[in-house]
């Protein structure tokens, strides 16, 4: 711990202090990151990412955030791997450039989308069958943006105590909604059937026959088990607030709520061990279980209170304060009150014309227009109009998105079932 850091701590801000500071929106610097990390293994195939010196502007250290990750695969552990290797660095490459800080945490969720598909078609190249769930955390100053495929929760807690979720579970058995989806799209749900006809388990899809609805990898399963995440973006207030990221050994334990409170007011590497271990506690060691726990502190103010201030309304309806587009009047806005989170964005739909935008990014001195998912450059053509139209193909609605490559306009028409609908 730096010199600076520890008189820090010794001048704890009081709370009213800070409250004080909100109201009059004091701009307040950014603030410390702190995490913890801890695991049980039980066949090895969850992995984790933390990278606390990442820069969207490569080599300009007031563009740096953190990223914090939990890849849990399953039948093998090769997606897992890949997805943490590729994924950040494909996340980037969808990020435009010449950009200022505002115009890239609101391209960020974007880029998330781009960076889930490609690393899910460069693993599928590979020609291997195993699958991952990836909860993807990105931590700038106090926008915190959650992009997630599968049932690996982050959850936020805050100040006032109130817990909530910040990703949503991509199964079968619980998110009727992705049923629809999956049916939609051609492939079947349901359970496993045994001998005599019983059926067993939970919701599965078939073939593959995988619980989750959304992964990267299974090549084997059917495309309508898509990598588009979902990707939501709150900003804390300057209270700051505490993330738990961890596989399903946890959450198949313990409730958001529970996970919470085991370790509320503990410094963030102890947290994470409580966790792990209260999860054990509950129901003994089923299937991987890995903790992150990372504290997002205010710079004056480093420790977190113990004990939460109070007991609040624990509907996230009411937690989270919307923002408001065009309010002039700041000392009105929600976010003056500590504790309360501001939600900046969210959005889970699967179909890429609804997460990609519509631009179409034609650099006028070469002519070439690039890829809104795998960002290759390429000449406009091949029965693909830019700017004059959508283009058709048979058995679909005109593409209302971006400008996709051949090879990304076939991933998309096979996650929507539409080239299935064109061999009929
Ligand atoms: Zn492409």
């Amino acid at each position: 711990m730096s010199q600076v850091e520890v008189s820090r701590m010794k001048t704890l801000v009081p709370l009213a202090t800070l409250i004080g500071r909100e109201l009059r929106n004091e701009k307040v610097e950014k603030p410390f990151v702190k995490y913890g990390q801890a695991a049980l293994a039980k066949k090895g195939e969850d992995y984790f990412l933390i990278k606390l010196d990442c820069q969207w502007v490569p080599g300009n250290l007031s563009t740096s955030f953190s990223v914090f990750a939990i890849f849990d695969g399953h039948n093998g552990i090769s997606a897992a791997i890949f997805a943490k290797e590729n994924l950040l660095a494909n996340v980037l490459s969808a990020v435009p450039q010449g950009i200022n800080r505002d115009e890239w945490l609101q391209a960020l969720p974007r880029a998330l989308v781009a960076g889930f598909v490609k690393t899910d078609i460069e693993f599928q190249q590979k020609g291997e069958t195993s699958g991952t769930t990836v909860t993807f955390v990105v931590i700038d100053g106090w926008t915190i943006t959650v992009a997630s495929v599968g049932d690996s929760r982050c959850i936020l807690d805050t100040q006032g105590g109130v817990v909530s979720l910040l990703t949503v579970d991509h199964r079968l058995e619980e998110n009727a909604e992705e049923r629809e989806r999956v049916t939609a799209s051609g492939g079947e749900v349901g359970r496993l059937n045994v001998f005599g006809g019983n059926e067993v388990g939970p919701l599965r899809c078939w073939p593959g026959g995988l619980c989750l609805s959304r992964s990267i990898g299974d090549t084997d399963v059917g495309e309508f088990i898509v990598p588009v995440p979902h990707v939501k973006q709150v900003k804390l207030s300057n209270a700051g607030g505490r993330l738990i990221i961890a596989s399903d050994g946890i959450w198949d334990a313990l409730s958001s709520d529970m996970a919470a409170k085991s370790c509320r007011g503990l410094p963030a590497e102890l947290a994470a061990k409580l966790v792990v271990k209260e999860a054990l506690r509950s129901r003994g060691l089923k299937d991987d279980t890995t903790c992150l726990v990372v504290d997002i502190i205010p710079c004056d103010h480093p420790v977190l209170p113990p004990t939460p201030r109070k007991k609040q309304n624990m509907f996230s309806s009411l937690v989270f304060g919307k923002k408001y587009q065009n309010s002039l009047n700041k000392s009105t806005s929600k976010r003056s009150a500590v504790g309360v989170v501001e939600e900046l964005f969210e959005e889970g739909s699967a179909m890429l014309a609804e997460r990609l935008g519509k631009d179409f990014p034609l650099n006028s001195n070469s002519g070439l227009v690039r890829c809104a998912v795998c960002q290759v450059d390429q000449p406009p053509g091949d029965g693909i109009t830019v700017n004059s139209g959508p283009f058709f193909s048979l058995a679909s609605k005109p593409w209302e998105g971006p400008f996709l490559c051949t090879n990304c306009r076939k991933k998309k028409d096979a996650m929507e079932g539409k080239r299935r609908a064109e061999a009929q």
